[in-house]
């Protein structure tokens, strides 16, 4: 059986007084049968580790300690105390140029140093139309496979978020969301089926403590990766609480 999850990315947002509210919030959530994780800016990630809140990073770099102005290294993460890192988000693919096999390599450095990466993965609105939903969602995960081997999913998590579903209001359906979820396990299962039936599949965008439930009702999603209602104490919690 699969345990539930529950992320939230704050992407460039946050404060030491948001690090208060939430770590408040999500240590009086009832449910302890899932884990909740957050992604704050890097600046925030001790604080959040500190009071008590499982913490990943929302992007690492690909690279080993060295000349690279900016960047921040997975070691050092791991060493903070952080558990998880979101590799792939959509947004470092389309505003920071990130290719599917930089993501790969992004995926590597992160379990080489212990960290569970989180891949997300997602079509655009364009290809949606297109009928493409599958053929983009398979590259992106054959991505991983094939530098890596099926077998590097088994200490993952991956997150499907249609990137016209992020911050747009606009969620995809349950059933809609179920079926890509569906493909991407099916997909796996026909390498190794019990690794596809361990692997924990996040739904992404435009959740809110209304249509979490429902989603997270469906078969192959096991929970969410929440982005703008992670900033909010009372709607994060209600979308933990509904998981
Ligand atoms: P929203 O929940 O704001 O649509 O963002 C989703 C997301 O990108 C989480 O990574």
């Amino acid at each position: 059986i699969r345990k539930a999850m529950v992320a939230g990315n704050w992407k460039m947002n946050g404060s030491l007084e948001l690090v208060k509210q939430m770590s408040d919030a999500i240590n009086n959530v009832k449910s302890k049968k899932i884990d909740v994780v957050l992604f704050p800016p890097f600046p925030l990630v001790s604080a959040l580790i500190a009071s008590g809140v499982s913490t990943g990073t929302q992007t690492i770099s690909e690279y080993k300690p060295g000349a690279f102005t900016g960047e921040v290294d997975a070691q050092l993460v791991k060493d903070l105390g952080a558990e998880y890192v979101l590799v792939g988000h959509s947004e470092r693919r389309s505003i920071y140029n990130e290719s599917n096999s930089t993501v790969a390599e992004k995926f590597s450095r992160a379990q080489q140093v212990g960290l569970t990466p989180i891949l997300c993965v997602g079509e655009s609105e364009s290809e949606q139309e297109n009928g493409k939903t599958e053929l983009v969602v398979a590259a992106q995960i054959d991505a991983v496979i094939e530098k890596l081997g099926v077998a590097a999913l088994k200490d993952s998590v991956i997150a499907y978020e249609p990137v016209w579903a992020i911050g747009t209001g606009k969620t995809a359906s349950p059933e809609q969301a179920q079926n890509v979820h569906k493909f991407i396990r099916d997909k796996i299962a026909a390498l190794d089926s019990d690794l596809a039936q361990g692997l924990t599949i996040l739904y992404g965008g435009s959740v809110n403590e209304k249509n979490s439930e429902l989603l997270f009702a469906q078969t192959d999603i096991d929970g969410g990766l929440i982005g703008g209602a992670s900033l909010k104490a009372d709607s994060f919690s209600a979308i933990c609480e509904s998981a």
